[in-house]
């Protein structure tokens, strides 16, 4: 069965299996280096990721401020309890987003795992 022609970060061969058809696994494809570009910046520059970073360092201005006396405890404690719904609200997004990332690696692979039986049968 094909191999992938890659190498890992550390300098060992990367050993996923490929379609017949290809060299290199999608992480090693040199043809797809855009495309991988392209989805990692999409990965981290994504709208949940960002409103996460914010509503964290919301609240930890909010726990200073409380800290520091310049905010009411009891405005401090509503306006914390706002922020943690809304967090759990963009995590359930973020969760749904890496659940669909995770669902097309799957394609992936069955498309590779396809192919490899294919060409046992017809090889
Ligand atoms: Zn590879």
């Amino acid at each position: 069965m094909p191999r992938c022609a890659g190498s890992k970060p550390d300098g060992s061969p990367c050993e996923r299996i490929v379609p017949g058809s290809q060299s290199y696994c999608y992480s090693h494809d040199p043809d797809r280096s855009d495309e991988r570009r392209r989805n990692a910046s999409r990965a981290g520059k994504s709208r949940p990721n960002k409103e996460i970073q914010d509503i964290k360092q919301s609240l930890s201005n909010l726990a200073e401020g409380v800290l520091a006396g310049s905010v009411d405890k009891g405005v401090g404690a509503v306006v914390s309890q706002i922020y943690n719904v809304l967090l759990r609200g963009v995590s359930v997004e973020l969760k749904v987003r890496e659940e669909q990332e995770l669902e097309q690696r799957l394609e992936e692979l069955e498309t590779a795992l396809q192919a490899r039986e294919e060409g046992s049968r017809w090889g």
